[in-house]
């Protein structure tokens, strides 16, 4: 990781640089440059073997100009406070350039979930949501599931919510079981629109999907469904990691067999995969396999200044939230790699999340083939926006994102009389 890399002062100078392009004036978008709150909270939690454990946790609500607040929850040992402002902001653009009605906000809680039993997740779980309970609700501030986060803990923090409301409330979280008022198509939305981005940029750029070489860092939902549906298209995903390294195929990897055995067990990895049609191979070695598409799906700041010069890819679609920093940009920029970015490429789990609250609040349920088209109508259309917006600035496709989100958010505030 670079040294001084802040990821908050990374998102608001990319922001600053949008809102001068679009000729905004100063008073138009500095409140876009403060969280309207940022709460830090103790979160104990009683161990297995009864001691107690104290883990900190925050929540982010950084713009509710267009809507109520909107972002998930991440469980990391790496998680602080810069980390969760950076995320909040980029979920109030990422809500902003698929034109859904949500401001941006983020949570997290510092720990390794990886080490904790399922019991202790759960009372961690269950804490957290009580600490937050007085400045979230179905109509305030609605998380979801991120990294180390699945539908099972949204359903607890669910149900701790609702324990204090004195009433089911399934509309204060989003990507729950569809049992607890999930939504069909929730889990794969990601995936689906990393898919989607893809096959629009490919047009675009006349490559061929049929036999398109793909590798895919992390493999967890975003990364490991996006593999799926690419190889469902024709792609050949040759090379895929999470966090205990990766492995690579060079006539394709059975990507189906490869996610069904990470996801039968909770922490299970790829280092624990046998098999004897691949190679295993680093994540930097992952990051500069000649492909034709390549998809960060893992954390934050995987293409920094000192990877992106070794990347050999003509495709960068981001998975995951901020997987490229300013210096990893400026040089694929360079090299001519288009990056399709994340606020729009991986918006499809928000998207679909905003499906899941309308059903929950109108008390509806849609089938599946209704949400995949509403969403594919969305991203479409973000997509063009987005296109547009560049080829109009004369910008990279991040710039264009940034400037289509900036633009709403500002104009809502402005509207209603904030600036
Ligand atoms: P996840 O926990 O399901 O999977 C994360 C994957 O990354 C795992 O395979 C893990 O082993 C791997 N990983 C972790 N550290 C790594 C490292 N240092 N090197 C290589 N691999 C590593 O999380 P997810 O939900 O798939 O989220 C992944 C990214 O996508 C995050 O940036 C998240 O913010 C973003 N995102 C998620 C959603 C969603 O709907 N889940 C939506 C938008 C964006």
């Amino acid at each position: 990781m670079d040294s001084k890399y802040n990821p908050y002062e990374e998102i608001l100078k990319t922001l600053e640089r949008a809102a001068k392009k679009l000729g905004l004036e100063e008073d138009d978008y500095i409140q876009l440059q403060y969280p309207e709150r940022e709460l830090q909270v103790s979160v104990p939690v009683r161990m297995d073997d009864g001691s107690i454990k104290v883990f900190e946790g925050y929540r982010v609500q950084h713009s509710g100009a267009r809507g109520p607040y909107k972002g998930g929850i991440r469980y990391h040992q790496n998680v602080d406070m810069d980390e969760i402002k950076a995320l909040a902001v980029m979920m109030s653009l990422k809500c902003a350039v698929v034109d859904i009605p949500y401001g941006g906000g983020k949570g997290g809680v510092t720990v390794d979930a990886t080490k904790l039993s399922a019991a202790e997740l759960e009372r961690l779980t269950r804490s957290f949501a009580t600490r937050l309970y007085p400045i979230i609700g179905p109509h305030i501030d609605i998380p979801a599931p991120d990294v180390n986060t699945n539908g099972e803990v949204m359903a607890w923090f669910m149900d701790a919510y609702s324990t204090l409301s004195g009433h089911l409330t399934p509309g204060v979280v989003t990507g729950k079981p569809i049992q607890v008022g999930g939504s069909l198509g929730r889990r794969e939305a990601t995936g689906r629109s990393i898919t989607l981005m893809t096959k629009e940029i490919a047009k675009k750029v006349g490559l061929e999907l049929k036999g398109a070489r793909v590798a895919v860092q992390g493999a967890g939902n975003v990364g490991g469904t996006a593999a799926k549906f690419l190889q469902k298209e024709g792609c050949k995903v040759v090379a895929i990691s999470d966090v205990s390294g990766g492995i690579y195929s060079e006539s394709g990897l059975d990507i189906e067999k490869i996610i069904d055995f990470l996801r039968t067990k909770r922490g299970r990895t790829l280092a624990e995969y046998d098999g004897s049609d691949f190679s295993r191979i680093s994540n930097e070695e992952l990051m500069s396999t000649e492909v034709d598409i390549l998809i960060p799906a893992a954390l934050e700041n995987a293409i920094t200044g000192e990877i992106a010069p070794n990347i050999r890819t003509k495709i960068v679609v981001e998975g995951a939230n901020g997987p490229t920093n300013s210096e990893g940009d400026r040089i694929l920029e360079e090299k001519g790699v288009i990056v399709v970015p994340d606020i729009l490429a991986n918006a499809g789990g928000v998207v679909v999340s905003y499906f899941e609250w309308i059903q929950n609040l109108q008390y509806l349920k849609w089938d599946e083939d209704e949400i995949n088209e509403k969403l594919e109508n969305l991203m479409v259309k973000a997509f063009n926006d987005v296109w547009n917006a560049a080829e109009k600035a004369g910008t990279s496709l991040r710039m264009g994102a940034y400037m289509v989100a900036v633009d709403r958010i500002a104009t809502a505030s402005k509207f209603r009389g904030m600036a």
